[in-house]
């Protein structure tokens, strides 16, 4: 890695050092990523560069314009935009400067949200449903699956024909220890195998958590979302697609190249056999992307995930976020890794949308610097 760049406005030059002092390297970013950098310009009419320096200009601690004019006019006026493409997901992410410039959530913001995030859970729990799980959801043909912090029941409006939820005992969705994480999951398995036991053409686990409503929970009580089918959704067909893809035309492991590439570029971490990097193509903003053995049942990779969940929440102020567990079949006669991702989805006091239509249709539009993220989640481990 290029010691003293720590941006990824920086790519181009990143790419630049590998290419000069590791061939090898260099050709894996190339084999899996198409990357460009270029500057976007536009003119700032004088009458309108007063509000720009009030839109954009930096600011001291209690508010005060510190940027010259000059300087503030010349951020807007010349962007640097980052676009990077993955070759066989064909994910693509673009970075902008004055995105990735903007400071992250001020300390007076954060205690607004936090002290909101806490209003909206205690209003919540008066007559929730999910707090009296067996009398008040529905439960699955085969009954109940019980863990010591959790406990499942059927979504009363399927998303697929298998369609079920893991409701914790805990109605505060951000309140979890390890010991109640590791039960979620575990609780989650045993649904997963109780539905192939009962049902066994279908055979493809997927776990979703959608914590809070920015993240698309209607219910704020803490729960995760279980599905089974009998073909990958697809979304994990094409991580699926371009693993096989990539061993055939390359003869290599893609989830190991992934890695490979993002250890390279500075930005990958691993706790004891459990990889993960922060996405250099995230769908949106701060995507940790993690590849574990199973992580319904080996430990270590449980206790990665709990710790960035919980430097998610607890360090860098995400209190919605999206997770989800990709998983091989159960008969397992692909090779697949498990692969986790974590998305925030942005802060609650905001009414605005993170998504648009670039996210849905075009490309993915991120402000937070991967290497920012990646080296928040280095401190904690
Ligand atoms: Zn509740």
């Amino acid at each position: 890695m290029l010691g003293d760049i720590n941006s990824i406005m920086d790519f181009g030059k990143q790419a630049q050092y590998l290419r000069e002092t590791d061939q090898s390297a260099y050709c894996l970013l190339k084999r899996i990523f198409k990357f460009d950098s270029q500057i976007g310009y536009q003119v700032i009419p004088d009458s309108f560069q007063k509000k720009v320096l009030d839109y954009f200009g930096r600011r001291d601690a209690s508010g005060n314009i510190i940027e010259p004019l000059e300087e503030v006019v010349e951020r807007i006026e010349k962007q640097k935009i980052i676009k990077i493409t993955n070759r066989w997901t064909g994910e693509s992410t673009l970075f902008n400067s004055l995105r990735a410039d903007r400071p992250g959530i001020k300390g007076a913001d954060l205690e607004k949200e936090k002290k909101y995030v806490l209003q909206l859970i205690q209003k919540s729990e008066e007559g929730c449903d999910f707090c009296q799980a067996e009398k008040y959801t529905p439960e699955d043909v085969f009954g109940r699956i019980k863990g010591k912090y959790s406990i499942t029941a059927a979504n009363i409006a399927k998303y697929d024909v298998w369609s079920s939820l893991v409701i914790f005992k805990d109605h505060n969705p951000l309140n979890f220890s390890l010991d109640e994480f590791d039960d979620y999951l575990k609780t989650s398995f045993t649904w997963f195998e109780a539905v192939y036991n009962h049902h066994p053409q279908f055979i493809f686990p997927f776990f979703i958590w959608n914590c809070m409503p920015r993240a698309g929970a209607s219910q704020i009580h803490g729960h995760c979302q279980m599905l089974m089918s009998k073909e990958p959704y697809g979304g994990v067909e094409t991580l699926m697609k371009a693993g096989h893809d990539y061993k055939k035309k390359v003869g290599a492991d893609y989830f190991n190249d992934l890695y490979q590439v993002h250890h390279s570029l500075g930005l990958s971490h691993e706790n004891e056999d459990t990889h993960f990097f922060a996405n250099i193509t995230p769908l949106k903003e701060k995507e940790v992307v993690i590849i574990s053995k199973n992580p319904f049942k080996d430990f270590q990779s449980k206790k990665t995930i709990f710790k960035i969940l919980r430097c998610f929440i607890d360090v860098m102020g995400v209190f919605s976020f999206n997770l989800s567990i990709s998983c091989p079949s159960l008969n397992k006669k692909e090779k697949f890794p498990y692969i986790i991702r974590i998305v925030d989805r942005g802060s609650l006091l905001k009414s605005t949308a993170d998504m648009g239509g670039m996210e849905l249709y075009g490309s993915s539009v991120v402000a937070d610097d991967p290497y920012k993220i990646i080296n928040i989640l280095k401190d904690v481990f």
